[in-house]
């Protein structure tokens, strides 16, 4: 272990510049010049940024919306997230526990293979890890897909979707489809509403999660000279949580409340079991599904931070996976005209991690991604 790495207030964002030390910067630059300052993806900004800028060959990172594979999209490297279930989340602090899974991020599939191997097993300690034995993902590995069929969700294919994105994954389909992998176009009807349920689900289960921070008994405590017990709760909640989880903590707060329950929580868990469905009828027609992992290459530092919503539609792509519960991998799929990488993503049926692993390295051998990012610092 070479030491810690920045993320997200509570793994709560998508660019890093939530975090309650301040932004990791993406070690990338755009090719025009400029020197813009860019987002090194959320929540594990500081995972994605030290792999990319080869300070070290692998991180972990937990993904609960996409935090695993947005930020490895924007920085040009690979990051797997198993199966909800596979590793054990004993030590990590929950943010909203039916979507948090943890999972590697590295320059390659091989060394996410080989971490995911190391990471993965049952734990009695996490009530939700899953009592199965770990394959082996390493030695499993073969990029010959013949035999395989790899949906293509024809909801993903957004009005305006970004050129450069489309393009991207239309030579994804190529490489699928070279690798032996018959491509089918599939229908997953319920897509447009993930990202609305997600930002529902999510705040809920983190309002309830993120309740036991008040100074008592875990993690700061801000005691005012004089204080009884609610100021201190005050002062502690006041001192810990940046505006990002405070928004989240308010948004749960209220579409959990006695009046708001059943029109919002409750409507979006039905619309997550829609979700879970779309992907259990696509499995009758394909074993992999192919879409890139976001709508966009990395944005500007400070582009997003003043409008939330826009910060959210980033995670479009990624929270379907999270929501079925699905393994979902990112790999480098190219490079956009700004000169910045940008990720396709392929999700796996439950326990298939070898399946999305092995459909990752075919796109791997075939993109032939070794752009870097030049070494401006
Ligand atoms: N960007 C998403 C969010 O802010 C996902 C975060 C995550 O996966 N931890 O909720």
């Amino acid at each position: 272990m070479l030491g810690k790495l920045n993320m997200d207030q509570f793994a709560m964002g998508s660019s890093n510049e939530t975090s309650y030390f301040g932004n990791v910067v993406s070690p990338w630059r755009r090719n025009d010049g400029g020197n813009a300052a860019l987002a090194p993806g959320g929540s594990s900004g500081g995972s994605s940024s030290a792999i990319a800028a080869r300070l070290c060959p692998a991180a972990t990172g937990t993904d609960t919306g996409g935090s695993i594979r947005q930020p490895a999209a924007f920085v040009g490297i690979s990051g797997i997230k198993p199966t909800y279930g596979r590793c054990s989340r004993w030590g990590i602090v929950a943010f909203a526990s039916s979507l948090d899974q943890a999972g590697p991020m590295a320059r390659d599939v091989r060394d996410c293979a080989i971490m995911l191997e190391a990471m993965a097993g049952f734990d009695p300690k996490d009530s939700t890890s899953l009592d199965l034995p770990v394959p082996e993902w390493e030695a499993g590995l073969n990029s010959d897909l013949r035999g395989k069929k790899v949906g293509i969700p024809k909801e993903y294919r957004l009005d305006g979707i970004d050129e450069d994105i489309a393009a991207m994954w239309d030579n994804g389909i190529a490489w699928l489809k070279d690798a032996g992998a018959e491509i089918v176009e599939i229908s997953l009807p319920h897509t447009k509403y993930a990202l609305p349920a997600y930002y529902i689900i999510a705040p809920a289960e983190a309002s309830s999660n993120l309740a036991r921070y008040d100074g008592v008994r875990y993690g700061l405590r801000d005691l005012p000279d004089g204080a009884g017990l609610q100021d201190m709760y005050a002062a502690t909640r006041a001192a810990g949580f940046g505006a990002e989880v405070r928004r989240r903590i308010m948004i749960g707060t209220y579409v959990l409340s006695a009046g708001f329950y059943d029109a919002y929580y409750t409507q979006a868990q039905k619309v997550r079991a829609l979700i879970a469905r779309d992907f259990e009828n696509a499995w009758k027609q394909c074993d992999l599904i192919l879409a890139p992992t976001a709508p966009s290459a990395a944005f500007g530092l400070g582009e997003k931070t003043s409008d939330p919503l826009s910060m959210y539609l980033n995670d479009v792509f990624a929270v379907p996976a999270s929501l079925a519960g699905l393994p979902a991998m990112s790999v480098p799929g190219g490079i956009d005209k700004q000169g910045l990488p940008l990720g396709l993503q392929i999700v796996g049926k439950a326990l298939d991690e070898q399946g999305v692993l092995n459909a990752g390295l075919a796109i791997e051998e075939r993109a032939g991604f070794t752009a870097e990012a030049e070494k401006w610092w």
